[in-house]
């Protein structure tokens, strides 16, 4: 029965008193309440997932959890054969070795719009995730304008040792900060390498609260994330990095990302290194084929 047959025996005003009392009546219960709304045509709002850390991508097989890590069986060499969905056999994988270009050239737009955010921190077996507390995408969160183009940020997230290499060498520690462009899905990473040197500063505030055993943890703390990056990241012509197309280190290893790995490192003293170190757990993925694609430099 609908609800035009149930209420058409009565006037409109008879009508419109029973709405009110309804109204009255449902005070409080918004599910309620949303029933007698009008629906409009306003635009759907970003999936939830779109504005957290988790990444809406196909991870499973039929409907199953694959479990993957960095040894063994289940190891990186292995992945591609462990889900057939999963593009870790292709060949626009990242991490690569990154052999420096002789020269820079100035062509890519970037810009960074990052602001005071909280963030909810995850173990999640793989790695230590920070997962960017966005307010409503409508009303610009953190997010990187590349070329043009909106990449809000998710999350950061910290790899011992680095995933990137140069002219072959690790770095003990490099930081990913994923950014999603919602209109088309694509990715931009931003690499920042850690080397050791002076102590952190942040990685000291935020020491208290690495988790050491896999859960989520919500912590009060507010801070930009670019405290962890390196001096003048925002300025055009001073920020030096590294740019190639490549995909996720991690399955499902989609070939989706604007990888931008700096050229200039932050700073963590040796404890600090070592501490980082006891809780990764070594979760980098060896270095694959360039291939025919170009690493460039900006
Ligand atoms: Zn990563």
């Amino acid at each position: 029965m609908n609800k035009k047959n149930l209420f058409f025996p009565f006037p409109a005003s008879v009508l419109f008193a029973t709405l009110i009392a309804f109204l009255f009546a449902c005070n409080g219960k918004d599910e309620a309440i949303e029933s007698v709304v009008p629906v409009t045509n306003a635009p759907e709002p970003y999936e939830q997932n779109d504005i957290t850390g988790e990444i809406t991508l196909r991870t499973d097989c039929s409907g199953l959890d694959i479990h993957w890590e960095y040894e063994g069986e289940d190891g990186p060499d292995h992945w591609g054969e462990l889900c057939d969905t999963w593009d870790c056999d292709g060949h626009k994988q990242s991490p690569v070795n990154i052999v420096p270009p002789p020269t820079r050239q100035l062509s890519k737009s970037l810009r960074f719009y990052w602001k005071n955010t909280a963030t909810n921190i995850v173990n999640n077996g793989h790695t230590i995730q920070y997962n960017i507390d966005q307010p409503a995408i409508a009303t610009d969160g953190s997010y990187i304008s590349l070329n043009g183009q909106k990449y809000y940020l998710l999350q950061f997230h910290l790899h011992s040792a680095s995933e990137h290499t140069v002219n072959g060498e690790h770095y003990p520690v490099e930081i990913h900060f994923v950014h999603r462009n919602p209109n088309t899905g694509r990715l931009a990473v931003v690499g920042v390498f850690v080397e050791e040197g002076d102590e952190n500063p942040f990685f000291e505030h935020i020491a208290d609260t690495w988790p050491h055993t896999q859960g989520s943890y919500v912590t009060t703390d507010t801070y930009n994330p670019n405290v962890l990056m390196p001096a003048g990241y925002n300025d055009f012509l001073k920020a030096h990095f590294w740019w190639y197309d490549g995909s996720l280190t991690t399955p499902p290893c989609s070939e989706i990302v604007n990888w931008m790995v700096w050229s200039t490192n932050i700073e963590a003293s040796h404890e600090q290194i070592e501490e980082m170190e006891a809780l990764l757990h070594e979760n980098y993925r060896p270095t694959l084929p360039l291939g025919s694609r170009l690493v460039n430099a900006q």
